[in-house]
C-alpha cells in the first residue's frame, strides 16, 4: 500500500497557477522527490516549459526542459531525488482523469516501471492518483491525514 506525502505549500501553489494563467491553457509538469519503502515524498515539481504545448483543453509535456530541471534537482540532492509523477490543469473542467490522462500515465509507468503518482487541478477540485504498473492500475488516492504542513494521501 504506497502513500503519497504532498507538502500543502506545493499543493497550494499548484492550484493557483490555475488563477493565475492569462491564457487559460492546460499546465503541467514532473512532480520529484524520495522514493521510499511504502511513502512517495514530493518535495518539488516543475513547471511549464516553452517546448511544451498548451491549449485550454490538452497539455502535452515536452522532455526537453522538464528533463533538465529534474537533473538539476537529481544532482543538487546528491543523487536522491528520483521522478515520482506528473500534476496538470483542467482549466474549466472536471479534476478527473481522461482516457488520454490514463493511457499517458500508464505509458509513463511502462517506462519507469514503478508506482508514480498524478494529480489534477480543476478550478475548485483535485485529483490525486496512484499509477502502479504490476499489475496495471489506477487507484484514487483520498486524504487520510494533514498535519504538519503536509498532506498524506493513500
Ligand atoms: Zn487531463
Amino acid at each position: 500500500m504506497t502513500e503519497v506525502l504532498f507538502p500543502n505549500a506545493i499543493i497550494d501553489e499548484l492550484r493557483r497557477r490555475i488563477q493565475a494563467s492569462r491564457t487559460g491553457n492546460e499546465q503541467g509538469g514532473l512532480l520529484l522527490g524520495y522514493r521510499k519503502a511504502n511513502t512517495l515524498q514530493i518535495t518539488s515539481y516543475t513547471v511549464p516549459q516553452k517546448w511544451d504545448y498548451a491549449t485550454p483543453v490538452l497539455f502535452k509535456r515536452s522532455m526537453r526542459g522538464h528533463k533538465k530541471l529534474a537533473l538539476n534537482e537529481w544532482r543538487r540532492s546528491g543523487k536522491t531525488v528520483d521522478w515520482l509523477g506528473e500534476w496538470h490543469t483542467h482549466p474549466g473542467g472536471a479534476a478527473v482523469p481522461s482516457f488520454t490522462d490514463r493511457q499517458s500515465w500508464q505509458r509513463l509507468v511502462l517506462h519507469t516501471k514503478k508506482p508514480m503518482t498524478f494529480l489534477i487541478f480543476s478550478d475548485h477540485g483535485l485529483y490525486a492518483g496512484l499509477q502502479q504498473p504490476i499489475p496495471m492500475s489506477l487507484r484514487q488516492l483520498r486524504q487520510i491525514e494533514e498535519n504538519g504542513g503536509a498532506t498524506m494521501f493513500g
